[in-house]
């Protein structure tokens, strides 16, 4: 709710309004081209899933937009309110990044809302707690990045968390060398969140909104090795392991 309000009062008419005025004064590589219009939108998703995904390391990278990333790693659950907890000034800073995209791009009106309806749509899918038998899991990982693949990325364990940073197409992480397909203590097994934030006090409301701007809490004890050797698992490991743990599960 704070991040639609701050939104609305920052941007007004936000994406869609960007995309509007670049219409209209012609701005945007689109417009000098003379293309059927499903072609457009094609290419202006595919152009703005792989800014999100590059803008996605950059806040991994950087340590001042490491700060404000944090509250979303912050979550010690994984599911679909993950998808929408973020730091106020991410999502603005978001927000400047896709306008500035839109209008270079010149994406139109039509993908540019077809684009969010997807992105959110997606993010609400793959930040959920449903369980999908792992076969078609796999399958569906060709065109959609699912929560399996996803929590990965929301591992403590940091070479898991600087990994699968996709948040719609599965393909940039395949594609880049961040992919992961399993966790290599298994989805039952793994730890969610970060090793500094296991407080849910210091989690609050108030408490995510001033966490960037705080130090970081000293780590009593760790939960397990923050750097397991993950490439001694070939993958046909990880997934055999991710099978056991759910088969265990579910016995
Ligand atoms: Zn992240």
């Amino acid at each position: 709710m704070t991040n639609s309000i701050i939104l609305r009062i920052v941007f007004v008419s936000g994406a869609i309004g960007a995309s509007l005025l670049a219409e209209q004064k012609g701005w945007g590589l689109l417009h000098f081209l003379i293309w059927p219009m499903w072609t457009e939108v094609i290419v202006a998703i595919v152009v703005m899933d792989l800014v999100v995904y590059s803008q996605h390391i950059l806040f991994h990278k950087m340590p001042v937009l490491w700060r404000l990333h944090k509250v979303h790693h912050s979550d010690m659950e994984f599911d679909v309110t993950t998808a929408v907890r973020f730091h106020p000034v991410e999502i603005v800073i978001s927000m400047l990044i896709k306008i500035g995209t839109i209008m270079v791009v010149g994406v139109s009106p039509s993908a540019v809302l077809i684009f969010e309806i997807l992105l959110n749509a997606t993010a609400m899918f793959n930040h959920s707690n449903v369980r999908i038998p792992l076969q078609l899991d796999r399958l569906l990982r060709w065109m959609v990045v699912t929560p399996d693949m996803h929590r990965v990325h929301h591992s403590v364990i940091t070479e898991e968390t600087n990994s699968n940073f996709g948040f719609n197409l599965p393909w940039w992480d395949g594609a880049f060398g961040t992919y992961l397909s399993q966790p290599c203590l298994g989805h039952e097994h793994m730890t969610i969140g970060l090793e500094q934030f296991r407080d849910p006090a210091r989690l609050s409301w108030l408490g995510l909104l001033s966490l960037p701007y705080k130090a970081e809490p000293v780590i009593q004890r760790p939960i397990h090795d923050p750097h397991p050797n993950i490439e001694s698992l070939s993958e046909e490991n990880q997934f055999k392991m991710a099978v056991e743990t759910k088969e265990e599960v579910l016995t």
